[in-house]
């Protein structure tokens, strides 16, 4: 069985092809155009991924030297996301499997984050979680802790009830006058610094929930006084600010996970989505082997937006005879 993935729905236009569940091709084409405004602009994401997804996907089937012919199904982003975004890969997606008469597949962004932990990178191999396991999905647009149960049973049973992990990082290193996306830069330079230095307030929320407006509000205050008093004083300090600031957030996640292993008597923890890249989130992750959790941490191009995670999880979807309708339009807030 051979699948095609397509990713568009934020400003990545990706591609990538997995036979049997062993990832032939994972091709990623990133949007420069937003650098310049300091965030995704949609419109501008929408143009960009039409001129991309063609040789994105030309690259795709060149890389894996799989013939289109040979394609068994098309799996694309069917949301959440941007929705001009989703419409080109959507659009693609259904074309493409009808000029080949081949089905298509909708995927379910938040679930490729989850099941990018069953890629193969050779046949059979790869440390992957067993069922049920819990995962910490932090990304750009959601913080959640899902319990996994099966490969399309989900249950989310914690999320932030305002911003999102990546987010808090995000505006925080743009605070800092870090370009964007801020949180890659402000863990290279947390790596640097003293994360002891200051102290940020943890947020109160109900039972598994997360918060992290309060916590940006807190760092926009105490830049403020810090700034009032010494005007260089982010750059003075900004290896100390990002470290601090780095550990609070991981420091806030890892409590409600751990409280949900608890709750759920489940050991096997998973972390997934842009977020999971973070230097000190995967450290602290690691670190809990020695508490007697079975953690799995997926390799840093499965953890931001990709195609790969798309085509196993429509891999997954075919096994099970799921498969789409060229009626179907992409939903923008799809829900696990
Ligand atoms: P969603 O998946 O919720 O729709 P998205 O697809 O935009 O959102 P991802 O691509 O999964 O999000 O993740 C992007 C986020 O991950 C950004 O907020 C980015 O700053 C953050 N991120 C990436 N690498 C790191 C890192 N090393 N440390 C902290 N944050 C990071
Ligand atoms: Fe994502």
């Amino acid at each position: 069985t051979i699948i095609l993935g397509i990713e568009s729905s934020c400003d990545d236009t990706a591609a990538a092809i997995i036979k049997d569940g062993k990832i032939l091709a994972n091709i990623i084409a990133n949007q420069d155009v937003h650098k310049a405004y300091g965030g995704v602009v949609p419109e501008l994401a929408s143009r960009a991924h039409q001129q991309n997804i063609v040789p994105v996907v030309d690259a795709a089937l060149k890389k894996a030297n799989i013939d289109k012919k040979d394609i068994s199904a098309i799996a694309y982003t069917n949301g959440p996301g941007l929705l001009g975004s989703l419409l080109v890969g959507s659009s693609f997606a259904k074309a493409f499997a009808m000029g080949l008469n081949i089905p298509t597949i909708e995927v379910n962004h938040m679930h490729g984050h989850i099941l990018a932990h069953f890629i193969e990178e050779s046949e059979g191999g790869g440390n992957k979680p067993s069922f049920p396991f819990l995962c910490l999905t932090v990304s750009g647009g959601h913080t959640q802790i899902v319990k996994v149960s099966d490969y399309f049973k989900m249950e989310i049973i914690g999320e932030t009830i305002d911003d999102a992990a990546g987010e808090a990082f995000d505006k925080v290193a743009k605070m800092l006058s870090l370009p964007y996306p801020g949180g890659p830069l402000l863990d290279k330079y947390a790596q640097l610094g003293n994360p002891a230095r200051f102290e940020f307030p943890h947020p109160r929320v109900k039972d598994l929930n997360y918060s992290f407006s309060g916590f940006k509000t807190s760092v926009l205050y105490f830049l403020k006084k810090g700034l009032a008093e010494n005007e260089n004083f982010i750059t003075e300090n900004l290896n100390d600010i990002c470290a601090s600031v780095q550990k609070t957030i991981v420091d806030i996640l890892m409590i409600n996970l751990k409280k949900a292993a608890k709750q759920t008597g489940i050991n096997a923890i998973a972390i997934a989505g842009g977020v999971s890249a973070n230097s000190e989130l995967r450290k602290r992750f690691q670190d809990l082997t020695a508490e007697n959790f079975k953690v799995y941490i997926p390799k840093f191009e499965y953890c931001t937006d990709n195609a790969g995670m798309i085509a196993i999880t429509g891999y997954h979807h075919y096994l099970q005879q799921n498969f789409g309708t060229q009626q179907s339009v992409p939903n923008a807030r799809m829900k696990v």
